[in-house]
């Protein structure tokens, strides 16, 4: 099942790139791996994939012990500042950076390590009151202090779009994180370089590399639904 699911969602990517004269290459398929045992993640890692994402930092501890080292593990969700400890030597990638505040708490426990960490800024481009991230006219606030950070690297945006019927509906959402980016980008700021989007899950991931994602973020397309109820 997972086989079959894995090449569709390349399959759709390979199409989504063609459709908009993008090269595959520039698009990174994270498998989001989240409550989902080893066994299936190593089914995965078997047919060749090996960006994997989680949202709870024990858990991708957990799972970096017992998996390849050359797995690249992208911490996707809302990091708390007392739990960075275990994500910092372990994500190649931090795509939730929500706050200034997390900023710097990263930057102290990187710094202790003598360490260079990724980072995107996580930004609610469709102002939604349950979601974490910055909002649009906050971001350069941020990145002005952020950017300052000696062991942060800021490498893009990232977004989770609305949860939607129709994915159609989130493209004005994608478009609009695309040219924040492109925004920032121009005003050239030092230590700051946009060449990321992290955009796009399951239901939208196809409308997302059309408008330029980088990243595409998949769990439920590859592993099958979650099943919170252990
Ligand atoms: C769970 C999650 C995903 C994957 O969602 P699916 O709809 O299952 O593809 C992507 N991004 C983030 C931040 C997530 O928490």
């Amino acid at each position: 099942m997972i086989k079959e699911n894995l090449k569709e969602v390349k399959e759709k990517i390979q199409k989504a790139c063609l459709r908009s004269g993008r090269d595959p290459k520039e698009v990174t398929l994270i498998a989001v791996s989240k409550t989902k045992p080893v066994s299936m993640i190593e089914e995965v890692y078997t047919e060749g994939i090996r960006d994997f994402g989680e949202n709870k930092p024990q858990e991708l501890r957990e799972k970096y012990d017992l998996m390849p080292q050359d797995i690249s593990w992208h911490m996707i969700g809302h990091l708390q500042r007392n739990k960075i400890k275990y994500v910092v030597d372990r994500a190649c990638m931090i795509h939730s950076i929500d706050s200034v505040r997390l900023a710097q708490a990263v930057e102290e426990e990187a710094a202790k390590r003598e360490k260079v960490i990724p980072i995107l800024l996580e930004i609610n481009i469709a102002r939604e009151e349950s979601k974490f991230g910055f909002l649009e006219e906050e971001v350069y606030d941020a990145i002005e202090t952020i950017s300052k950070l000696p062991h942060l690297k800021i490498e893009g945006l990232m977004t989770i779009a609305p949860f939607v019927e129709n994915a159609e509906e989130n493209r004005i959402h994608f478009k609009n994180l695309r040219k924040l980016s492109v925004d920032i980008k121009q005003k050239n700021i030092d230590n700051v370089n946009m060449c990321n989007l992290s955009m796009g899950m399951t239901g939208d991931y196809e409308i997302a590399i059309e408008e330029g994602a980088t990243f595409v973020r998949v769990g439920t397309g590859i592993f099958g639904e979650r099943n919170y109820i252990k």
